[in-house]
């Protein structure tokens, strides 16, 4: 691809002088747009730090080199940004979203996220998104004038747009400009084009699955023609290489796409992006069965392998044993959570700090509190 491809930001690209702002208003930086003041406030919150130990499959034992949801992170809002680039879309707001879309997860994954949301049952549940926007509209607290990041209606929107809860009256309100931006959809489709791609990747380092389990998979088959031929390579170069490839022609193909889709749909302007309820930005139909088939694959073979399930288990039961032992002590709380007892339920306040947890702080302490768990 050349920089001729690489198309300007253009008129379907959110721009930060059309946002509706913040909550909290705030004079403009002389130096840098409302999205990069976003994607900062992101950064330097301690939620994103505690990304760095959270599980994203695999929980931190046994190896060192697999992906935690900081490093996801981290690749998603690449891929994202080249998307975003060459679609001519605004990087900034791209990169901000993608920062922020594993922000509200807890410990240990999904298991960590089932195990909340039954304890929180009689308070509303619990589900990452909402929690991701909790996060940044309140319990963060960077700035002594007001609770959270204070981050723009856009960046907020895209989390909204994320959620599961759409009967919230915040998530309502979020999706109330139209139908996502670009930017957005973008954020959410490299998410899943990058997952895909690493946790098979981190599935066969963690041994697993092999390499060879997935050579029959008609998305692994395409990439794997595209390799030198009769290069004798080992196992991890083949690995790391059959990896690189899958991201590079799934990203040419979601590009190829979405250009082809934007222009068959009329979209020219952000008025027909906020009223087009289709995806947009997507891969091809060929791609999207095979990357179908490549996910189920990994659903059966990775997700559920005996070994993933039983650090599933473990880390569930932990969950709930730091959820009943904060509930019988709310006491034993930090100050900043004790100090709203008797103003929000004692289980939201548990949940909350039970959620802030990374995967080793839960660990220190359920041990420290001589928890017993199986
Ligand atoms: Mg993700």
């Amino acid at each position: 691809m050349s920089d001729r491809d690489l198309a300007p930001p253009g008129a379907i690209a959110m721009r930060s002088e059309l946002s509706r702002g913040r909550v909290h208003p705030e004079p403009r930086h002389p130096l840098r747009s409302e999205f990069q003041r976003d994607r900062d406030r992101i950064i330097y919150c301690t939620a994103f730090r505690r990304l760095m130990h959270k599980t994203q499959v695999m929980t931190a034992q046994g190896s060192d080199h697999h992906r935690t949801r900081m490093t996801h992170t981290l690749e998603v809002t690449e891929i994202a940004r080249t998307i975003a680039r060459c679609l001519g879309l605004n990087e900034d707001l791209t990169e901000a979203i993608a920062l922020s879309h594993d922000l509200g997860h807890p410990p240990f994954g999904h298991a960590g996220e089932g195990a909340l949301d039954e304890c929180l049952a009689g308070v509303g549940g619990f589900e990452h998104n909402e929690h991701a926007l909790r996060l940044v509209d309140f319990l963060e607290h960077p700035y002594p004038d007001f609770h959270g990041l204070n981050l723009t209606w856009e960046v907020r929107e895209a989390m909204a747009w994320h959620s599961s809860r759409d009967k919230s009256p915040t998530i309502q309100e979020l999706r109330s400009a139209g139908y996502p931006l670009l930017e957005a959809r973008v954020a959410d489709a490299a998410d899943s084009l990058a997952y895909v791609c690493h946790d098979l990747d981190d599935a066969v380092e963690a041994k697993l699955i092999q390499l060879d389990d997935v050579a029959g998979l008609s998305l692994v088959r395409r990439a794997s023609s595209l390799l030198p031929p009769g290069r004798v390579l080992s196992e991890d170069d083949r690995r790391s290489l059959l990896v690189r490839t899958l991201v590079d022609m799934l990203v040419r193909d979601l590009v190829d796409h979405t250009r082809r889709q934007l222009d068959a749909e009329g979209i020219h302007d952000l008025a027909s992006v906020r009223s087009h309820p289709g995806p947009l930005v997507e891969q091809g139909h060929g791609m999207r069965e095979e990357k179908r088939e490549l996910a189920e694959f990994l659903r059966r073979h990775v997700y559920y392998h005996r070994r993933v399930l039983e650090m599933s288990e473990r880390g569930a039961a932990l969950v709930r044993s730091l959820m009943q032992a904060f509930l019988k002590e709310p006491q034993a709380l930090p100050p900043r959570y004790r100090s709203r007892l008797g103003v929000d339920p004692a289980a939201r306040i548990v949940g909350d700090y039970v959620a802030g947890m990374t995967d080793r702080f839960a660990e220190e302490e359920h041990d420290r509190l001589g928890l017993k768990t199986p």
